[in-house]
């Protein structure tokens, strides 16, 4: 699961990455991350397996982690595959949710880039948000176009392809209109048809609008921000506020000294922090907790996940010889001051096979070898 950082030039997506390099996990403690300088592993903050760790005081504390993608150089043209224009959105295809870095500072030293060839023009959050959406919209009408032949040729053979048909026409207008396919209206069936496109303007999306300071401070009375809102609103996504510069200055110190320096700031919780967060939930994602003298993790799974699967992420044999799951509210635990006061008490439950793992869960799987 990746989520690709996106923007124009010069808009802090470099410097938000090295935040979260900086702030990065130890990609070795995770075989499944990617290994590759444009990506940054990142972990997802969770006051619940803080707060685990302090109760058990475990040899090692393991988070749960996010990939994020530096996709640099997409300007006006890049879907016309000038260049490296391609290559970028080829790296955005690759990932499950895009992240758009949107410039909300002003500085007179730093260009604001929108095409290779522009000059230094003023700065336009719903402009570059534009330029960026036309980018992929324009990549997503040739695919759309390549399905509507690949269809119209099966619809030959079977007519059933003739409702692909009709709904990647209707796309390709809705797309030429200027609109992604994710503000595409469709019932279920056809929503599934368009999945299977593996469109780029489909894919869930936040803001991550990059303030300077002052900005960052106030967001809500900052006029780039406000923009950046409403365009924002209107696809029902979400909007984080982040001053790179600062994110990356966070980024370097730890514990304690991250939140001295977020006190004096006024904040409670830095802006990368609550970009990872949103990020985690947009990729439908939620963790349960596992907990002991030797160990306290969170665990990646999809919302939904049953407990039998969610065992199976910790080990296969979990899976295949699930009983049960013993499974404790973070809250009730906390509470409770102990696992066994939480036993004593009957918090902890006896879930069997059909259960559905519920985020901040904190589990115990019991198996047959
Ligand atoms: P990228 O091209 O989108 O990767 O942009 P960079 O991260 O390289 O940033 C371009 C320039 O803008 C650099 O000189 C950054 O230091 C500067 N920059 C990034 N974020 C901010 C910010 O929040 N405020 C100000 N004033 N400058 C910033």
């Amino acid at each position: 699961m990746k989520l690709g950082i996106v923007g124009l030039p010069n808009v802090g997506k470099s410097t938000l990455f090295n935040a979260i390099t900086n702030a990065g996990a130890e990609s070795a403690n995770y075989p499944f991350c990617t290994i590759d300088p444009n990506v940054g592993v990142v972990a997802v903050p969770d006051h619940r397996l803080d707060a685990l760790t302090e109760m058990y005081h475990p040899k090692k504390t393991t988070p749960a982690v996010v990939e994020f993608v530096d996709i640099a150089g997409l300007v006006k043209g890049a879907s016309k595959g000038q260049g490296l224009g391609n290559k970028f959105l080829a790296n955005i295809r690759e990932c499950d949710a895009i992240v758009h870095v949107v410039r909300c500072f002003d500085d007179e030293n730093i260009m604001h880039v929108v095409a290779d060839t522009s000059t230094n023009v003023p700065v336009d959050p719903a402009g570059d948000i534009g330029v960026i959406d036309i980018e992929l919209i324009m990549a997503d009408v040739e695919m759309v176009e390549r399905r509507i032949d690949k269809a119209q040729k099966a619809a030959k053979g079977d007519k059933k392809y003739l409702r692909e048909v009709e709904v990647f026409s209707a796309l390709k207008d809705w797309l030429n209109d200027g609109n992604s396919a994710r503000s595409f209206d469709c019932d279920e069936d056809d929503a599934a048809i368009i999945a299977a496109a593996e469109l780029l303007s489909l894919k869930p999306i936040i803001y991550a609008a990059n303030l300077d300071e002052e900005g960052f401070a106030d967001c809500h009375a900052n006029a780039y921000y406000k923009v950046v809102e409403e365009l924002a609103a209107k696809e029902g996504a979400q909007v984080i506020p982040v001053c790179a510069k600062l994110e990356a200055e966070i980024a370097e110190l730890d514990g304690e000294e991250k939140k001295m320096f977020l006190d004096d700031l006024g904040i409670a919780e830095s802006g990368l922090d609550r970009l990872i967060k949103a990020s985690y939930a947009l990729l439908g994602l939620i963790s349960f907790l596992t907990s002991g003298e030797d160990e306290c993790r969170a665990w990646t799974i999809k919302r939904g996940t049953k407990a039998p699967q969610a065992a199976g992420k910790i080990h296969t044999d979990f899976e295949r010889g699930f009983i049960r799951a013993e499974v404790v509210n973070f809250d009730d635990l906390m509470a409770c001051g102990s696992m066994n006061a939480a036993k004593e008490k009957g918090l902890v439950r006896s879930e069997g096979k059909e259960y559905v793992m519920k985020d901040g869960d904190i589990v115990l799987f019991r198996f047959n070898v």
